[in-house]
């Protein structure tokens, strides 16, 4: 068989491609098998007991491992700059994972005030029925986070760019925060993604994902990963997906590879579509702001700069006219599609006052920066000047908008 080699130094599109999978071990395949298979056999009772004792790294059974779930795991560890991955159903179960693996009775979570929904959810909401608590902080300001951090805070958990504003946090600085106080640090890596930013390599101690996003990119499957570098918290958070079942699937890991494999085209085009989209947008006179990490104008311009290698494909921006103005843009769009979700290659767009975040009460989500107006662009790859064009029609023909406008 030709002598094929993993190699650390290799760039992140050529990771994506290659890292992770059996390098053609069966019949010379090149994609990676999917192992349907719930169980594996063993050659002898005494082989079945090396595997349960660990003495043999061989498969048991699915829910505690599977091949082409492993394939995953490596591909994505490698594209984070990890030691370990673990694969989890839903981004919600890799974060759940995080919080039963790591968090006992009398902890306290310092979370970022601006997260996705169910995160904030499961913090507020969710943990405190476990005796865990949790506060909320602008993570964007390092000494906030520094005077919020109580004797019993054993993790910061948080989002840049975060969802929905497009906040940046700088982590190397959050980092010496926790690193000092030997706490936690955990980081939502979705909306960056590893070929954007890494943030184990900037002192995060975990890294988790919606794998249903940007890595996998086609709005076609679920999926969630947790990235971690030291061994004692990579066992914590496998038993955690072990006991509590919130493990991956094989055919779904097999359809997230095959997403992940064209994450670097996919994310630089996009990428390169949402700055002409931002440049375009920002000089609309139907439009209010826009938020977005590439305009200097950006508060986290510089930081996203130093720790980002790219500013990503989310943008929000304020449409003139309040909520009627927001609602009659978004019924008029003829091409981007009004859904939840990020990352595809079909640019999604949402309304998060009246979605994604309508769940939090509305001096907390106006506290978070999500105002009536504000409209959140997930960008794709499509011809950017059609996305320009929808973006124009569906503002210029907004008559409770126009209204407004003169009113403003
Ligand atoms: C979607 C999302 C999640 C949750 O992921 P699911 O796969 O839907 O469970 C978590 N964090 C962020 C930032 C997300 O966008």
């Amino acid at each position: 068989m030709q002598d094929r080699e993993n190699r650390p130094d290799w760039g992140r599109a050529t990771a994506a491609i290659h890292r992770g999978g059996l390098d053609g071990q069966i019949f010379g395949e090149v994609s990676v098998p999917i192992f349907q298979t719930s169980t594996f056999a063993f050659p002898s009772v005494e082989a079945g007991a090396a595997r349960f004792s660990g003495k043999d790294p061989g498969y048991v059974y699915t829910r505690l491992g599977n091949p082409t779930v492993r394939a995953l795991e490596e591909c994505v560890a490698a594209l984070e700059q990890g030691a370990a991955a673990h694969a989890a159903a839903t981004g919600m179960a890799a974060i759940g994972a995080v919080f039963l693996g790591l968090l006992s009775q009398g902890d306290h979570v310092l979370a970022g005030d601006c997260l996705y929904g169910p995160t904030h959810m499961v913090i507020k909401r969710e943990l405190p029925r476990f005796g865990i608590s949790g506060d909320f902080v602008d993570t964007t300001n390092p000494q906030l986070v520094a005077e919020a951090i109580r004797p019993n805070t054993r993790m910061v958990f948080l989002e840049t760019p975060a969802n929905p504003t497009l906040s940046i946090t700088d982590l190397a600085a959050i980092a010496r925060i926790t690193r000092e106080r030997q706490i936690f640090l955990a980081v939502d890596n979705t909306f960056a993604t590893p070929h954007l930013q890494r943030p184990l390599t900037l002192g995060a101690d975990l890294v988790v994902h919606s794998l249903t996003k940007a890595l996998n990119g086609h709005s076609d499957v679920l999926g969630g990963m947790v990235v971690v570098n030291d061994a004692e918290i990579s066992k914590k958070i496998k038993r955690a997906l072990n006991l509590f079942g919130g493990t991956m699937d094989p055919h779904q890991a097999w359809l997230i590879l095959r997403g992940v494999r064209t994450l670097a085209l996919r994310v630089e085009k996009a990428c390169a579509n949402a700055a002409k989209l931002a440049d375009f947008l920002e000089k609309h006179p139907r439009v209010h702001w826009v938020r977005y990490p590439g305009l200097p104008q950006h508060p986290g311009h510089a930081i996203a700069r130093k720790q980002m290698d790219g500013f990503g494909s989310m943008l929000c921006f304020g449409v003139k006219g309040g909520l009627e103005g927001s609602k009659a843009f978004l019924n008029r769009l003829r091409l981007i599609t009004l859904a939840v979700s990020l990352g595809g290659v079909e640019s999604l767009i949402q309304h998060p006052a009246s979605m994604t975040h309508a769940g939090l009460p509305r001096e907390e989500r106006l506290a978070a920066g999500i105002d009536d107006e504000m409209v959140r662009l997930s960008v794709g790859c499509e011809d950017v000047e059609d996305l320009m064009a929808d973006l124009d029609q569906a503002l210029w023909a907004t008559p409770a908008a126009e209204e407004k406008l003169l009113q403003d």
